[in-house]
């Protein structure tokens, strides 16, 4: 019975063996070694182990059973086809071996080289050397200098093994093989490695192998397999070296992947001048042009071009030095690129005139050159566009819509914060929204700089060309406006000194008062001072519908246009924006929003109007509330109006009023001082005690939790009966005017149905009563942001004609966050232990918010079949979110006009392209 159980795992696969598709269990550079081999490209014959192997091996400590016996197979069949054998000390085969990992994660874990010299096969390998090159020298080179040269090669290979593999596999340390270096120098009288003989090397091999045993305590191995086998576990073991971990905790890479380990025979560039080592890339990775690009080393290997000791040459060059490799190489790059219908990065070395293909793989590419090569892809022939959608992303898409700084502008930073809304924007330093709006006036570009920014400044935020914050994170309430109106923003650059009252703030030693000139890069959140050069961005201009795509013979524009017309054929999930502006409705409308799916009335109670509000909410006699109500009935009115008039034929969500109080009354504080300073001159201050009293009786430790939303509307007689009477108006009067408006009310915060249902009783009332025998139709529906709403989603779809999710509040309420404090507080923290990879508010956190979400769209529509469903909250423009919300059956995301685009690309994806494939 045991016997018929034990069928062997399968650990290791000939380069014969894989496939390019195959990277989970081969890693990238294994599967595409794989994939070169079965081309019929030449690359140097090896094998693979397994991801599977190390993480059996990380699990437990030592390697799986049958893992030793399956490498010893291979490698046998190694030495067959090269005809050479591992240690052999008239003839050596050498091997590397290479970490690979699903995900490319460059110089984050190890390689060791020429495995297999020892001290006897390194006097076969500087034989076969001299012997080889003996017979490429047709002329030229005496069979001394060969031979001179072979030895030098022969013995620099192994003082490089000796030294690579006690760093990496013995972790000695590697300044001491740096200081031998440095003194075998010295006695040569020379400073470049170049210059030391194979007497020198020689005598640096002794050197190396006495710090090898003084830190391990061993000679160092002279057995090949056991060098082998130490090295594999090595590179299985550099998984988790502390740097590997924090990259991948970077990019988003999981934890549980493993690494693969290729072991492939080896080649040398190194061998003279017809030898050399090169990278080379299908097309520009910078630009997406065609042709040719890379660079190009004679006489080194690899690992001489990645540390940048001597200066590479255009790969053009190769075309004088050795036509045929040239010519090969570019036949080669043909066809990789026609087999991976993709811009292809390879590695190759030349050894005595033979090319080897060392690695290729898709290569990485800047946004501009995505969308290019995506284009020029389609054009050729090679792929459609639904694979065209596979080629580019949102994220690069957004990159595109920003202005930039110019590329070498040489401006040091003076503060850097976080990078809260990307862009580039210079403008002269103001400290009030008040004095944006009258410099903005004048024609001036100027950069708001506040501590922190709140809805106060929201018309000195429009009037800016960009803001700049000394606190607050990536959602704090600079960050999300700014990105709601694709304005740049650096938030949280907590360097800066900022004194309002002298409008001013200092940093790096300098004083920079109102007026000057700074630059912000909401990118990097980088700070300058003075004008760094900037360039508007043609994916703007092409959206604003300034640039015909059909006229320009800009290719961004055209494959811009090209690809994002296809994701809207495809896509399933509508994109409306979030808007409470007539303006912003225009420029998401041209942005290709199909609707508002969150029009933020608090939003319209602002400035002049903030005043009503407060008397509104302060109110404590029914008439004061009417005539406060009265006064702000035809404003909304006319907001409404125009906003309708701007989506005309598209549905407009209207959020009933959810300000957290808060942001309307006077600060409690100031207030109070305000108040005693008077009374202490004897000032008549009945009024403002009033006002005190009455802002004490409101106050509220917890605004966010508390009086806001629908809880409000219930609190306030008349306030959401003024509002829904003010929509419905406006429906009315558009609908006279021959536009036809298709309202939708909202009622915010709601955690039960009874909620719901009261407010929903009088609006229908009112519905009724305005627009009765009209053929307006008005829906009412709720937002789901409370966790207790989704759990009881499916009461409350009794009482909803759709759910919008406020997954901002879903997310502070779900997970209990402050979404005003807690990112600038410690996400930092929570970032570097991996609790999450991004903030769960830029974000959505799948497992758990995400489940609220999953659970509410079951349950609300099972209670009513066809309920609506969208969301509205930040994630609806974020990449990932745009995925997830798809996977759930929405049918709508709302998000800021800016990110309209992004969306409507996203949603596009998310149709082709199958969950868990090449989203990265
Ligand atoms: C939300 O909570 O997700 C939402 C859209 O509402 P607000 O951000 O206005 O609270
Ligand atoms: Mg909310």
């Amino acid at each position: 019975m045991a016997a018929q159980e034990t069928v062997e795992h399968k650990y290791v696969y000939d380069f014969a063996e894989g496939n390019k598709d195959l990277k989970d269990l081969l890693g990238g550079k294994g599967a595409n070694l794989a994939e070169m081999t079965n081309l019929g490209l030449p690359v140097p014959p090896g094998f693979t182990i397994t991801t599977e192997a190390c993480k059996a091996y990380l699990d437990t400590g030592v390697e799986p059973a049958g893992l030793a016996d399956q490498i010893a197979a291979h490698l046998a069949a190694l030495e067959r086809e090269m005809g050479r054998r591992l240690g052999d000390p008239d003839d050596p085969l050498l091997v590397s071996v290479r970490s690979g990992a699903k995900f490319s994660m460059p110089g984050m874990m190890e390689t060791v080289l020429n495995v297999g010299l020892n001290d006897r096969s390194v006097e076969g390998l500087a034989r076969q050397a001299g012997g080889s090159t003996d017979q490429a020298a047709s002329g030229g080179s005496t069979d001394q200098a060969a031979s001179g040269g072979a030895d030098r090669f022969a013995w620099d290979s192994y003082r490089r093994l000796i030294q690579m593999f006690g760093k990496t596999v013995c972790e000695v340390p590697g300044e001491e093989f740096e200081q031998a270096l440095d003194e075998a120098k010295r006695a040569r009288g020379t400073t470049d490695d170049l210059d030391l003989d194979a007497d020198d090397l020689r005598g640096l091999v002794d050197a190396y192998k006495k710090i090898f045993s003084k830190h391990t305590g061993r000679e160092f191995p002279q057995e090949p397999r056991e060098q082998l086998d130490l090295a594999v576990r090595a590179v299985f073991a550099s998984w988790n070296a502390e740097r590997a971990v924090v990259y991948r905790r970077q990019e988003r890479i999981p934890a549980d992947l493993g690494t693969a380990v290729n072991v492939v025979a080896m080649v040398f560039g190194n061998l003279g001048p017809d030898s050399g080592t090169g990278v080379a890339f299908t097309r520009d990775p910078a630009s997406g042009a065609q042709g040719i690009y890379g660079d190009y080393l004679a006489n080194a290997q690899g690992e001489d071009v990645v540390a940048g000791i001597r200066n590479t040459v255009p790969l053009q060059e190769l075309e004088r030095i050795d036509k045929h490799s040239y010519d090969e190489l570019l036949d080669y790059m043909a066809r990789l690129e026609r087999h991976y219908r993709d811009l292809c990065d390879i590695e190759f070395t030349i050894e005595r005139g033979k090319l080897w293909m060392l690695q290729t793989r898709v290569g990485k590419r800047t946004a501009a050159a995505a969308f290019v090569i995506a284009g020029q892809l389609i054009d050729e022939g090679l792929i459609d566009l639904d694979e065209a959608l596979h080629r580019v992303n949102g994220a690069q898409l957004a990159q595109l819509m920003f202005p930039r700084f110019q590329l070498d502008h040489g401006f040091p930073p003076v503060a850097t914060g976080i990078g809260a809304s990307p862009g580039a924007a210079v403008g002269k330093v103001v400290f009030t929204s008040a004095r944006a709006v009258e410099l903005a006036g004048e024609g001036e570009a100027v950069i708001l700089v506040r501590r922190e920014t709140n809805p106060d400044d929201l018309s000195g935020m429009i009037a800016a060309r960009g803001i700049l914050t000394s606190r607050g994170g990536k959602t704090s309430h600079a960050a999300v406006v700014a990105r709601g109106m694709g304005k740049t923003c650096v938030s949280g650059a907590d360097k800066l000194d900022i004194d309002v009252p002298k409008r001013r703030f200092t940093v790096a030693g300098k004083t920079v008062t109102e007026g000057d000139v700074v630059s912000i890069d909401g990118t990097t959140g980088k700070v300058y001072l003075g004008e760094v050069p900037a360039t508007p961005s043609e994916v703007v201009r092409y959206f604003e519908g300034e640039l015909d795509p059909s006229a320009t013979d800009d290719a961004l524009v055209r494959a811009v246009h090209r690809i994002m017309s296809h994701a809207d054929t495809v896509r399933t999930l509508a994109v409306r924006t979030n808007a409470d502006t007539a303006a912003d409705a225009a420029r998401a409308r041209r942005f290709g929003a199909g609707g508002i799916g969150l029009c933020r009335t608090e939003h319209m109670f602002l400035g002049d109007r903030r005043e009503l509000v407060e008397r509104l909410i302060l109110a404590r006699e029914p008439d004061e509330r009417e005539s406060a109500l009265a006064a702000l009935l035809p404003l909304q009115r006319a907001d409404f109006v125009e906003i309708f008039r701007e989506m005309d034929g598209l549905p407009v969500t209207v959020r009933l009023i959810d300000p957290p109080l808060h942001e309307f009354l006077p600060p409690l504080e100031q207030l109070a001082v305000d108040v005693a300073v008077a009374q202490e001159r004897g000032e008549d201050v009945a009024k403002e005690e009033a006002l005190l009293a009455a802002v004490r009786r409101m106050h509220e430790e917890n605004p966010m939790l508390g009086l806001r939303g629908v809880r409000l509307g219930l609190v306030i007689p008349g306030l959401f009966a003024m509002q829904v009477r003010a929509i419905t108006e406006a429906a009315v009067e558009c609908a006279r005017q021959g536009v036809r408006s298709c309202p939708e009310i909202m009622v915010p915060l709601v955690g039960a149905v009874q909620e719901l249902e009261t407010v929903r009783a009088e609006a229908e009332r009112i519905i009724a009563d305005v627009a009765g025998g009209s053929d307006v139709e008005v829906l009412i529906g709720t937002m789901i942001e409370v966790p207790r709403a989704a759990l009881t989603a499916g009461q409350i779809a009794e009482a909803a004609e759709f759910f919008s999710f406020g997954t901002n509040d879903l997310t502070q309420m779900g997970w209990g966050f402050s979404r005003d404090d807690v990112e600038g507080a410690f996400f930092w923290r929570y970032l570097e232990l991996g609790i999450f990879g991004i903030s769960p508010f830029e974000s959505i956190d799948a497992d758990g918010i995400g489940r609220l979400v999953r659970i509410a769209a079951e349950e609300g529509r099972a209670a009513r079949p066809g309920l609506k469903l969208g969301v509205c909250g930040e994630h609806g423009g974020d990449p990932d979110s745009v995925h997830f919300f798809h996977s759930v059956g929405l049918d709508y995301v709302s998000c800021s006009p800016f990110r309209v685009p992004v969306a409507r690309l996203e949603a596009g994806r998310a149709a082709v392209i199958t969950t868990g494939s090449d989203s990265r």
